[in-house]
């Protein structure tokens, strides 16, 4: 089978370029500005955007033991409906992912069924009960990326000293979810001006800056490679910055909601503005699109967390924390930050294919002759309406519920293949 792609902005080297791209089978055979070639199938790109297929660093696949929730099946297609091919899964499933034979269920399962590649995260501590270290090192032969206690958070220094050099041992990166509960308490939303109108209690800022702190300081001092997941507040910015700064190997992502929405959201009392870490001030969203800007925040990660309407149609204080994102993703930032002149075509990109690929060691996302061809077509010019009926996650938990959004996924390819194809879209 043989495709070919002609005239679409093709993202290459850093820009976007008119070219056409072959693909046969599996792989990206040939980009060039005019290729003369026949193919099996023709898409005309004119006018549409190209680019290698998205990386998400950071979702929740809730498979095993949270199925109701989402799957395997039904997260990848969320993640090809939304121009992603490769995602994280995050270890917090039922049972945890901790051992070699829950890591070989997801890989299995996701190569067989799958609409994306899959790549394991595993537990950081058994049951990511944060009281004793994983099994690591069995984990890291049967294909884990990176370690992480991810939904939860090593409490105690100590333990978190000895997973960094443990986990250091094996070449596996950590990635961290910043929280200190004891500071975090009940906190429901921002601590703020907000939680104090609304009545709320508050989860403050600081609950994530002093792990931030701890943790860079624990890294740095063994030289470990640490990522800060979801980072969110201007202050944790400005720690990973001085880091860097001093050659410290800590990368950090941010989630689209952070970058677009603060704590005003919650004022809606939709529940689908309740994650963690809660949606900031004005100034700490300001400071995490800037930081995006500069790099000093490497890349963009959904934090796809699938919750069924029972459990998030309810009383604030008692809904889960988390919403979807794959899907949305990159309407959501196309529309309220490339659109308005916020942030460039370019970096939105980078930051959604090759730099999260950086971050952990995966395979280059990037359009190149010889590598996989995994890649998305978008159309700009277009609008998603993301109705619950367009919505392919099995969770409809989106605070850009029913929202039409500019940017359309016109087309996913993973492996050569589609994954995904808008019912509007036309071959030619
Ligand atoms: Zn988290």
């Amino acid at each position: 089978m043989t495709t070919l792609i002609k005239n679409g902005n093709v993202y290459l080297n850093g820009k976007f370029q008119t070219r056409d791209i072959l693909i046969k089978k599996e792989k990206i055979q040939k980009i060039a500005r005019h290729l003369p070639e026949k193919a099996d199938r023709v898409i005309d790109a004119s006018g549409k955007h190209i680019f290698p297929g998205f990386v998400d660093l950071h979702v929740h696949l809730r498979d095993p033991g949270q199925t109701y929730k989402e799957d395997i099946v039904s997260g990848t297609r969320a993640a090809a409906h939304g121009g992603f091919t490769s995602l994280c899964a995050m270890p917090n499933t039922d049972p945890v992912v901790d051992n070699i034979a829950t890591v070989d269920y997801i890989q299995r399962r996701a190569k067989d069924l799958g609409s994306a590649k899959v790549y394991v995260i595993g537990a950081m501590t058994k049951k990511s009960e944060g009281l004793e270290i994983s099994e690591m090192a069995t984990m890291k032969s049967g294909g884990i990326v990176a370690v992480s206690d991810d939904g939860g958070c090593v409490q105690n220094a100590k333990l978190m000293l000895n997973c960094i050099r443990y986990a250091t041992n094996f070449g596996l990166p950590l990635v961290v979810h910043a929280e200190d509960y004891n500071l975090a308490g009940k906190g429901q939303i921002h601590g703020g001006k907000v939680s104090s109108r609304l009545g709320l209690t508050g989860l403050p800022s600081l609950a994530e800056e002093v792990i931030v702190s701890r943790d860079i300081m624990l890294a740095e001092n063994n030289d470990a490679r640490l990522h800060i997941a979801h980072i969110s507040t201007a202050r944790s910015i400005e720690m990973v910055r001085q880091a860097r700064e001093r050659g410290a190997k800590i990368s950090s992502e941010v989630t689209p909601h952070h970058l677009i929405l603060t704590e005003e959201a919650c004022l809606s009392f939709d529940t689908n503005t309740k994650m963690k870490p809660p949606l900031r001030t004005e100034e700490d969203r300001l400071a995490c699109l800037e930081a995006l800007r500069d790099g000093t925040i490497d890349c963009i990660a959904t934090d796809h967390a699938s919750h069924a309407d029972f459990e998030k149609v309810r009383e604030f204080d008692h809904a889960p924390f988390g919403i979807i994102g794959l899907e949305t993703a990159f309407s959501a930032l196309y529309h309220h930050l490339v659109k308005p002149g916020l942030l460039s075509l370019e970096r939105l990109a980078e930051a959604l294919t090759d730099a999260p690929a950086r971050v952990l060691d995966l395979p280059p996302a990037m359009l190149k002759a010889g590598l996989p061809a995994d890649l998305t077509i978008i159309d700009l010019e277009q609008q998603t309406h993301f109705s619950p009926e367009n919505i392919l996650s099995k969770s409809k938990n989106t605070p850009w519920l029913d929202q039409k959004l500019w940017g359309k996924v016109l087309y996913t390819f993973l492996d050569g293949r589609i994954t995904w194809e808008d019912p509007d879209a036309q071959i030619s």
